[in-house]
């Protein structure tokens, strides 16, 4: 996953970095005596290791890593996590239950704290909804019954013994995935130019 970063400001500019520095980049003024306006933030991480994550819908770019390769356009990948930190998704080659490969995702809890009764079912439900016959390899299209319809047709089960109505697939979009990649988005590339130039500028809010 990424490294922290911190937001402060001086030459009336929003300035990130990874640590906070001894001198303003910008004008090389010692920082030591910053007024308390200009003390530094952090900015959350908005990726997670899906291996330790329970009861989660996750998102990944299908090739590479979100730091290195994501472009706002990548194709996601998609994924649930049991509670003994495998992913289960699906592809052309039926359900994959992985082990590693989801240490830099984009997390979404989906249950409740306090859902006990589902929380102790959660590997049996997400055992038998795999080993259905929906999602046998030879099902498997690209563009209509895929890593998607997977994710979202157990989340709905999920839904459904909750008591609660169902998502179509642009509603949990809208709702649950743009907010956040929006959010990842903005991060990589603060990310970045930091990682070139050791730190990043933007006009202050
Ligand atoms: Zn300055």
């Amino acid at each position: 996953a990424g490294k922290p970063l911190i937001k402060f400001s001086h030459c009336e500019k929003s300035i990130y970095s990874f640590s906070a520095p001894q001198r303003c980049p910008l004008c090389r003024q010692d920082m030591g005596s910053r007024r308390l306006e200009e003390a530094p933030v952090s900015i959350a991480n908005p990726f997670t290791n899906g291996h330790q994550e329970k009861y989660c819908f996750l998102l990944r770019p299908t090739q590479g890593t979100f730091l290195r390769d994501y472009d706002g356009r990548s194709d996601l990948h998609v994924g649930i996590t049991n509670t003994n930190g495998a992913v289960y998704n699906y592809n052309m080659h039926g359900v994959q239950r992985d082990n590693s490969g989801w240490e830099q995702s984009i997390s979404i809890p989906l249950l409740q704290p306090n859902m006990y009764g589902l929380m102790d079912q959660w590997d049996k439900y997400l055992e038998d909804f795999s080993t259905s016959g929906s999602w046998l390899p030879h099902r498997y299209k690209e563009d209509s019954h895929n890593c998607y319809s997977y994710a979202l047709t157990f989340i709905n089960c999920v839904l459904t013994t909750e008591g609660k109505e169902q998502l179509d697939k642009s509603e949990f979009t809208e709702r649950y995935v743009v907010p956040r990649t929006r959010l990842a988005s903005k991060y990589i590339t603060v990310h970045r130019a930091i990682e070139e130039q050791g730190f990043y500028v933007t006009d202050l809010p």
